[in-house]
Order: structure tokens, then C-alpha cells, then sequence
């Protein structure tokens, strides 16, 4: 809760005027606890988990012609009411593990050093912390997503997320409880390392799923912003780790290339971009007519997965 109430009383302590941001900032948490604060992350989630792998079946269902070409697996359909029964299993999962967590983890944001007071950060202060907690967040996550391929891992654990081989965004969050608590554990460590601003934290948490169920989606939209993020791995890339399935020795990393790349772990991903370049350049004309080339089963995994 923030020491003060009133616009004075803020500007005497922080010695100038505040700014259109943080006379709101103090509006709306003056009479909030830190606590309450940052139990927003549960409303946040929620509607994030909700809106938008909706505004995928939406664009799936009236604009389907436009967004077809850019499906990822063609050729596989998942029907209205299995996209919904998934949806059921993550607002399951939300409130029996995901809100809970959100609820007893609030010890850690205080250990960390969350602020929730003036001033607050500058957009530079807020975009360099969002870069550190997704390098961080992807390298952790890179070595546990590995972990949970291991056989105990997978059959015990991680099995449960790959029951998708050609993911939708309701299935990003779409996992085995335990997967949840220990995927948890990366998200905090960003910004136990460089401590912020609550509003840093929401923004994190939001755009990290945000980037869950982009990943997730099953579409490669050319017009997407995130492709001009350098070292992004995306749709197509994340959709290939499920693609192979259990198996899968490929494409580990949640947002960025680089890891998987540095540790060989793309080989068969970049194997069989290759062999669909190929096709595409020379044999293909015939396949590419017959719209055969737009599934991934055109090439199947190679021996490096
Ligand atoms: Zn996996
Ligand atoms: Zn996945």
C-alpha cells in the first residue's frame, strides 16, 4: 500500500509534480494492499486464458478462407466441442492449481522486492526488465522443458501437454499440474534478478502467456508483430516440438531459437525446413497445386528428433 493518499501528500514526498500515470497509479491503489495488487495477476490470467485462444476459434469459424492458408498442420481438424472441452480442462486447472498458486506466492514477490510505489518505471526501465525476465524465463525453461522429455518426466508428467500434436491457443496452458508448479518457478526468477515495479510483473506475466498461446495457436500469421522480434521462434516452431510428439528432441526453448540452436537441438526442425524448401523450389510444382506442400507431413521428422 502506498504511503500516502492524496496528490499532496505524493508530491511533497516525491519533491515535483506527478504525471498524468501516476496521479492514476495512486487513484486506484491508495486504498489497496500490496496484496490485493498482486492478486490482479489471477484476473489478468483468467481473462487471457479466455479471450485470446477465443479470438483464434473466432477467426477459425468466420474467417476461415482468409486464415486457412496459414494453418500449420492443414490437415488436421479439431471440432468446436473438443476446442471447448479443452478450454473446461484449463478453467479446471486455472482455479484448482493456477489461482492458488497466484494466491500463496505472494511471499516470494515481497522477498523479491516487487514495489507497488512512486515513482513509477520509465517505458525504457519497463522494456529492458520485459527483455532480461524472457531470456532468463526462456533459458531456464529451455533445460526443464528437456528435463520433462526424460522418460520419467514425460510419461509421468509432460505427457499431458503433448496430448495436442497439432496445438490450439486454449491448449498453451493445457498441462499436467506439476508441469504447472515447476514451469512456475522460471517466471519468478527474472525478476527476482532485477526487481521492478508490479506493473512490470503484470505486463510479464500477461505477455509471456499472451506469447503461450501465440505459440500455441496452430497458425502462422505472416502479419504477426512478434516476427520482428530477432532469435523469435513462433508458431511454426513451437508447433513442430508437438508436431514429432513424444518423441521429440527438437524445440525445446518456449520463445527464442537461440538455445536450441547453441545446444544442437534443432536439427530436425531445420532438417526438414530444408527438405520443404526443397520441394518447394523444384519437385513441388505438381504437390504445390494440389495444395499437398502446405502440410507439414510433407516432410516427415528426421533421424535427429
Ligand atoms: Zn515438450
Ligand atoms: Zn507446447
Amino acid at each position: 500500500m502506498l504511503p500516502y493518499t492524496t496528490v499532496v501528500e505524493a508530491e511533497a514526498a516525491l519533491g515535483r509534480s506527478l504525471t498524468v500515470a501516476e496521479s492514476l497509479w495512486l487513484n486506484y491503489t491508495a486504498a489497496k494492499s500490496d496484496y490485493v495488487l498482486y492478486c490482479h495477476n489471477i484476473i489478468f490470467l483468467f481473462v487471457i486464458f479466455s479471450i485470446f485462444p477465443f479470438y483464434y476459434l473466432f477467426l477459425e469459424y468466420f474467417f476461415k478462407n482468409t486464415i486457412e492458408p496459414f494453418k500449420i498442420q492443414p490437415k488436421v481438424k479439431i471440432s468446436l466441442s473438443d476446442s471447448l472441452s479443452c478450454y473446461k480442462s484449463v478453467m479446471r486447472m486455472f482455479f484448482l492449481v493456477v489461482g492458488p498458486l497466484q494466491l500463496v506466492s505472494y511471499p516470494t514477490i515481497k522477498i523479491i522486492g516487487i514495489r507497488t510505489s512512486l515513482p513509477l518505471p520509465s517505458l525504457w526501465e519497463i522494456a529492458v526488465q520485459l527483455v532480461v525476465y524472457f531470456i532468463v524465463e526462456d533459458y531456464t525453461n529451455y533445460w526443464i522443458h528437456r528435463l520433462l522429455h526424460s522418460k520419467w518426466g514425460y510419461d509421468k508428467i509432460h505427457k499431458v501437454h503433448h496430448e495436442y500434436t497439432a496445438p490450439i491457443g486454449f491448449a498453451a496452458p493445457y498441462a499436467h499440474w506439476a508441469e504447472i508448479l515447476i514451469l512456475g518457478i522460471p517466471s519468478f526468477l527474472g525478476p527476482a534478478m532485477v526487481p521492478g515495479h508490479i506493473i512490470t510483473f503484470w505486463l510479464w506475466i500477461a505477455l509471456r502467456q499472451i506469447e503461450a498461446i501465440e505459440t500455441h495457436s496452430g497458425y502462422d500469421f505472416p502479419w504477426t508483430p512478434t516476427k520482428y522480434i530477432p532469435f523469435y521462434g513462433g508458431a511454426d516452431y513451437h508447433d513442430y516440438h508437438h508436431y514429432v510428439g513424444g518423441q521429440s528432441q527438437s524445440n525445446f526453448a518456449s520463445v527464442f531459437t537461440y538455445c536450441d540452436y547453441i545446444y544442437g537441438t534443432d536439427k530436425g526442425y531445420r532438417y526438414q525446413k530444408k527438405v520443404l524448401q526443397q520441394l518447394l523450389e523444384g519437385l513441388g510444382s505438381n504437390s504445390i497445386n494440389n495444395g499437398n506442400l502446405q502440410d507439414k507431413s510433407a516432410a516427415q521428422p528426421c533421424k535427429f528428433d
